[in-house]
């Protein structure tokens, strides 16, 4: 292991001593909210008679979910960690994203689906290692070009640290991220937008190249 590589995971093992408990504390002043407007978006998400409506109520839910506990996040303007790993989108939202934003989808992607899972040989690290330390199509310098189109997945990652430590891609080391737990956003999402939905990076739905 070579000495960036040594030091990096130093850092990172200094990091964890006691984070847990600093999230807890800061998840704390949060006990309690009103989380009314957030179950009313995700219910209305649940009665939409369209997948295109339910993503735009899910967006909103996911919003509503993340906004007041942007105080106390890592995540900023201007730290892209996370449009450099995979972003898996289903078809439904890559479609959105495409009439949204007019740049063309590529048909041919859409590899994974939750019923095809087990064909593969385990698909979920294929997935996962798709976009690892590729940037997003939509990338440009360093911020988001589709902010208001962006994915679920993007809007669903939230990381409850101090500063970017932990997000930071290094070669030969994965690290744990203390993300807020938005587990029923993320599971409202598969369901609601049908569990035969495709699934890809969004690397695969907008190959470079393929701007408008
Ligand atoms: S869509 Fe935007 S926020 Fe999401 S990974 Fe791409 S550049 Fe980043």
């Amino acid at each position: 292991m070579n000495e960036k590589l040594s030091a990096h995971i130093e850092k990172i093992d200094a990091r964890w001593q006691g984070l847990e408990e600093r999230v807890h504390a800061k998840l704390a002043g949060f006990a309690g909210a009103d989380r009314s407007t957030e179950v009313r978006l995700l219910s209305q998400a649940a009665h939409a008679s369209t997948v295109a409506k339910r993503v735009h109520w899910l967006r909103k839910a996911a919003e509503t979910a993340t906004r007041d506990v942007a105080a106390v996040a890592a995540c900023r303007k201007g730290c892209a960690h996370c449009c450099r790993i995979t972003v898996a989108v289903s078809r439904a939202e890559a479609q959105m994203i495409a009439k949204e934003t007019g740049r063309p989808l590529n048909r041919q992607a859409g590899a994974f689906t939750v019923e095809n899972q087990n064909d593969f040989t385990d698909p979920k690290a294929r997935l996962a290692a798709a976009g690892f330390g590729k940037p997003c199509p939509f990338l440009k310098d360093e911020a988001c070009s589709i902010y208001a189109f962006r994915p679920l997945a993007c809007r669903l990652q939230v990381n409850l640290d101090e500063d970017d430590l932990l997000c930071q891609l290094v070669e030969g080391h994965t690290s744990s991220v203390p993300y807020l737990n938005l587990m029923e956003h993320h599971a409202a999402a598969v369901v609601l937008m049908g569990q035969g939905q495709a699934y890809d990076d969004i690397r695969q739905w907008f190959p470079e190249g393929s701007s408008k």
